[in-house]
């Protein structure tokens, strides 16, 4: 099943490749020893390397470094042991030294490949054309004063890592599908948090059309987008643009343009630059990047479980597909399901996840990093069922008293008397006593109206405040009515 946009003159298709900018975890940058922390005071943050004062020389941190090879690992990428900084000059205010140190030539991470899941349930590998270091820039804020522009240079010389993709994704399902699964990669490692709202990722959105069977066309680029609704949208927008320009007879021309979020269109930013226009070239402050074989081993050895490994585990474990792709999606929903699964029934395990623990967490604006019942608790109501102390009605009740109270369940169990009654002699006694107020329904029972023998059940339930053992009533109506 293709994706195409239908032009006037029949269907297009488009082509997507993205570049994200994820910023690395780290406490200090990636050539200076500032502090990374996100919405510190600004200009709190900046030693003399990332305010370009003349005659600082950048010294690599090596934590930096350990997160780019752990991302290109988690990638399933070549990791390149000799690797280079470049310099790629261009001015702007909140470029205090005149150039950007990045990685042109050589990266440290080469070609790999991400896993996607669409909504029909297929899936499709799209390719990593590289990953490299680079530092951020500096912000300029234009708001803040009439007539003049403030600088915060908190955010120059952080690490950021540059993930390039092949040009492998045909929809805006697909391109939106890419960024879920990189993020959840970047989280899962640990490497970058993936907040996009705190500008921790930010996509360059590349995207041209063609016709089926073409090959390409000229692509232009949608400077960083922010959200992944926004880049979904903004690969629609520019496809649909570069579509009527080509069938009205026009060439797109290549160039950086703008997602306008309100407008919901892409606006021209500048022709694009070619690589020349940087004047690219090896930092003369900073030796070649090698790093050892055997650190590369270690790195892979403590590399955390991954979603796509965890989700088959889910699915070794007897889970669904679907509810092993729902509950990986965030490292945290696993990590709270494996607590209450642990040593338990996966399935049911599962279900109370998704369900009831999913519903409540929706009603209470709740998130499942600070859920409204604890996992451990959880666990223990499965438990109180698995052993006969709740019905699955009463545990449902449990629960709710748990989301109101945040107690455990056998506080409320205790409490509220909810205990389900097992004693078959009790059950009986209670269902002798219904039939006993019910005379004419039973011989009409025994005369062949069988199905009132629900009705028989419900009344036991009713009269035991539906604390009876579902199972033993049913067996103890059987028993005395035959
Ligand atoms: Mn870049």
């Amino acid at each position: 099943m293709s994706f195409t946009l239908e032009g006037r003159t029949g269907p297009w298709e488009i082509v997507v490749g993205l570049e994200v900018h994820a910023q690395v975890t780290s406490r200090a940058k990636l050539f200076s020893g500032a502090a990374t922390a996100f919405g510190a005071e600004p200009n709190s943050q900046v030693s003399f390397v990332d305010a370009g004062f003349p005659g600082m020389l950048p010294v690599i941190n090596r934590e930096c470094v350990a997160q780019a090879v752990r991302t290109g690992l988690g990638l399933k990428a070549q990791i390149n042991l000799w690797s280079r900084f470049d310099r790629k000059n261009y001015f702007y205010a909140d470029l205090p030294q005149g150039y950007q140190i990045s990685q042109y030539a050589h990266p440290i991470v080469g070609e790999g490949a991400i896993e996607i899941e669409l909504a029909d349930g297929s899936t499709k590998t799209v390719g990593i054309t590289r990953l490299h270091l680079e530092q951020d820039a500096g912000k300029s804020l234009h708001d803040q004063h009439p007539s003049k522009s403030y600088i915060d240079l908190n955010r120059s010389g952080v690490a950021l890592m540059e993930i390039v993709s092949e040009p492998d994704m045909r929809s805006p399902e697909e391109a939106g599908a890419y960024l879920t699964k990189l993020r959840q990669i970047l989280r899962y490692l640990g490497t970058c948090d993936g907040n996009m709202d705190e500008g921790s990722m930010r996509a360059d959105v590349n995207v041209s059309v063609r016709r089926a069977g073409e090959g390409y066309r000229t692509r232009c680029e949608v400077k960083n987008v922010n959200s992944i609704r926004f880049v979904m949208q903004a690969v629609e927008a520019e496809a649909r643009r570069q579509i009527e320009v080509w069938e009205e007879g026009g060439t797109v021309e290549q160039e950086t343009r703008l997602f306008d979020t309100a407008r919901g269109i892409t606006r021209s930013m500048r022709s694009k630059e070619d690589a020349h226009d940087y004047r690219y070239f090896p930092d003369p402050d900073l030796p070649p990047l090698v790093i050892e074989q055997g650190w590369v081993e270690g790195l892979k050895a403590s590399l955390p479980e991954l979603p796509d490994e965890r989700r088959a585990r889910y699915v070794a474990m007897g889970l669904s597909p679907y509810d092993a792709h729902v509950l990986t999606l965030e490292k945290e929903t696993a990590a709270y399901f494996e607590t209450v699964a642990r040593g338990r029934d996966a399935k049911v395990a599962a279900n109370w996840v998704m369900g009831d623990l999913f519903a409540a967490i929706n009603r209470t604006r709740t998130s499942i990093a600070e859920p409204p019942v604890k996992a451990e608790y959880l666990g223990v109501l499965l438990d109180l069922m698995q052993d006969g102390t709740l019905s699955g009605k009463l545990a449902k009740e449990v629960f709710e008293a748990m989301v109101e109270t945040g107690r455990s369940p056998g506080a409320i169990v205790e409490e509220r008397g909810l205990r389900q009654v097992t004693d078959a002699g009790a059950i009986e006694r209670i269902v002798a006593q219904v039939l006993e107020a019910n005379l004419d329904k039973v011989a009409e029972y025994k005369s062949g109206k069988e199905k009132l023998f629900g009705f028989f059940v419900g009344q036991t339930m009713k009269a035991m405040q539906g604390k009876g053992n579902p199972a033993l009533v049913n067996e103890a109506v059987k028993k005395l009515l035959g």
